[in-house]
């Protein structure tokens, strides 16, 4: 039963044809979608109290895309104002709010709807699902709930007996004013390295906690010129060009990742950067990576080395063995006396928590039939989960290039999927298992000797087993065929009925 609810919470239908979970690039980009085939019988459940996912949590200062702007948007909805080359995160969030009023996504947004359970109902063939403000079934459920969206605290000894501040960077603390702290920042990934230049200039002492060494090349970033935004704003077919220039220049950089080398030739501009920026041999020793570059996401920046360098920073490489109610203890048993604490240390990618709510045929979780280890065909669809659709689904992530690609790939796979339906007259699809299983199998086959499996880093690309169940195996473009067509043959179609009946070919 559908439930009004409180205050400004909007009541949910009872039913609707499409429950959207998330509303970031996936979820806003399928309510477009959705609208654009005729559909506008759906909602989307967003947990939070605006739009944006990981542009609307991730506000730490610094925060922005390392990927170029005229890239990373919707190809069909070109933003000729950005400022900068990389934009700024309140730019990216401020363009998908744009996007959800100008496609009149707004209305279909239940805001402070955490999805608490969507178990698949095997006699009435629906979704139902739980969330903090009422239940509704669906005909199809949609995941957009992205990879970076759960923050991953780390479990050192004595986390939790810390007494000064401490807080993860996709959740900043906007209260705590660093200004002449003694900070630490635990973490080397793409978010650190954008928070510490940032507060390197307002804290008494700045503490790095490295455990691995990034590769970092030159960013580049520049504002965008009146001119140039002029030429955009009166000539979109300038930016489209730019938009193609980007896309494929950043595809050239997959093939280093697929054929790694020692030495190649974007490890040697890095090296060179870090000889440019870092004279002291010493530190220039502890900020060397040793495993291929590609193993973990490249980082880009101009400002973290230089940060580093300054008299009130120092990369501390020794492990945290401890932490205490006022201080972080090295393996070697230095302590170091810290009142604020910033965990850069990424998010649950491989481990999301989707799977543990997600129930499909039998009642089983998806986190069960897993086991650690997520797989679906074209990241999209999964075998015992009929009717579900998952956006930037296992195996859909990149190392090189936009992300926002591979939704707009997924959404007119799902279109084309719905269009197959309506002319066969079917309501349910699922995904054939041998033709998962056959997927992944071709797909695990193409990814054996790449820099992310054997690179020789440990990293999140990598489940719980050891297998690379995050990363799209090379070129982006092949996805992109491969989406172009929905193959009816890959899946079970029926009509809903009490027995289901396949549908004719
Ligand atoms: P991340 O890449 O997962 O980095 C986490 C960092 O924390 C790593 O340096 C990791 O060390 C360290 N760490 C984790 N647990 C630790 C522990 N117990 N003790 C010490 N160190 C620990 O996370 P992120 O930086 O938030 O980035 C996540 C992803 O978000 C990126 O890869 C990227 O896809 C995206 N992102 C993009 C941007 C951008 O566009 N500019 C910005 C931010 C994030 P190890 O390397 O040794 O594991």
């Amino acid at each position: 039963m559908g439930s009004a609810s409180n205050g400004s919470v909007r009541s949910l239908p009872e039913h609707v044809r499409f429950a959207i979970v998330g509303s970031g690039f996936a979820g806003i980009g399928c309510g477009i979608r959705l609208k654009q085939e005729g559909e506008n019988d759906f909602v989307i459940l967003e947990r939070a109290d605006d739009v944006g996912g990981t542009w609307r949590d991730n506000t730490y200062p610094g925060c922005a895309c390392d990927v170029p702007s005229h890239l990373y948007s919707f190809s069909f909805e070109p933003n000729p104002n950005w400022s900068r080359t990389f934009s700024p995160q309140p730019e990216i969030w401020e363009y998908l709010r744009h996007c959800t009023k100008k496609y009149g996504v707004e209305p279909h947004i239940r805001f402070n709807h955490a999805v608490t359970e969507a178990a698949w109902d095997e006699e009435a063939e629906v979704w139902r699902l739980d969330t903090e403000h009422g239940s509704l079934t669906a005909d199809f459920l949609i995941a957009g709930v992205g990879p970076l969206s759960d923050p991953r605290l780390p479990d050192i000894p004595g986390i939790e007996s810390f007494e000064g501040r401490i807080f993860h960077t996709a959740r900043w603390d906007h209260d705590y004013d660093l200004s002449g702290k003694r900070v630490a920042v635990i973490g080397t990934g793409a978010s650190s390295i954008q928070v510490v230049p940032q507060i390197q200039p307002l804290v008494k002492r700045l503490h790095v906690f490295q455990r691995t060494a990034p590769w970092i090349v030159p960013q580049r970033d520049r504002r965008l010129s009146k001119l140039e935004k002029r030429l955009y704003r009166l000539f979109p077919p300038a930016q489209l060009a730019m938009r193609a220039a980007i896309y494929w220049m950043r595809e050239l950089f997959v093939i280093g990742f697929m054929h790694p080398r020692e030495g190649g030739v974007n490890e040697k501009l890095a090296h060179t950067h870090l000889q440019r920026q870092v004279k002291d041999p010493e530190l220039r020793a502890k900020l060397t990576p040793n495993y291929r570059m590609g193993c973990k996401r490249v980082l880009i920046s101009d400002t973290y080395y230089p940060a580093l360098q300054q008299p009130n920073a120092e990369v501390v490489t020794d492990g945290i063995a401890e932490i205490k109610p006022h201080s972080i203890v090295t393996a070697d048993g230095e302590e170091r006396e810290v009142d604020a604490i910033i965990l850069g240390t990424g998010f649950h990618v491989t481990d999301m928590p989707v799977a543990e709510y997600v129930k499909g045929r039998g009642g089983r979780t998806m986190a069960d039939m897993w086991q650690g280890s997520p797989q679906a065909y074209l990241g999209s669809t999964v075998a015992g989960f009929p009717n579900l659709f998952f956006l930037v689904g296992p195996n859909t992530g990149l190392g090189h290039n936009s992300i926002v690609f591979m939704i707009e790939s997924q959404l007119n796979y799902l279109a084309e999927g719905l269009q197959h339906m309506k002319a066969r007259g079917a309501d349910v699809f699922e995904v054939r298992e041998d033709v998962q299983e056959r997927f992944n199998g071709r797909l695990q086959k193409q990814l054996e000797g790449t820099v992310w499996n054997s690179g020789g880093c440990a990293s999140w690309y990598l489940d719980e087993n050891g297998k690379n169940t995050t990363i799209w195996p090379g070129f982006t473009w092949p996805y992109r065929q491969q989406t172009r067509h929905f193959n009816p043959a890959d899946y079970a179609l029926t009509a809903r009925r009490r027995a289901p009946q396949p549908v004719a070919a």
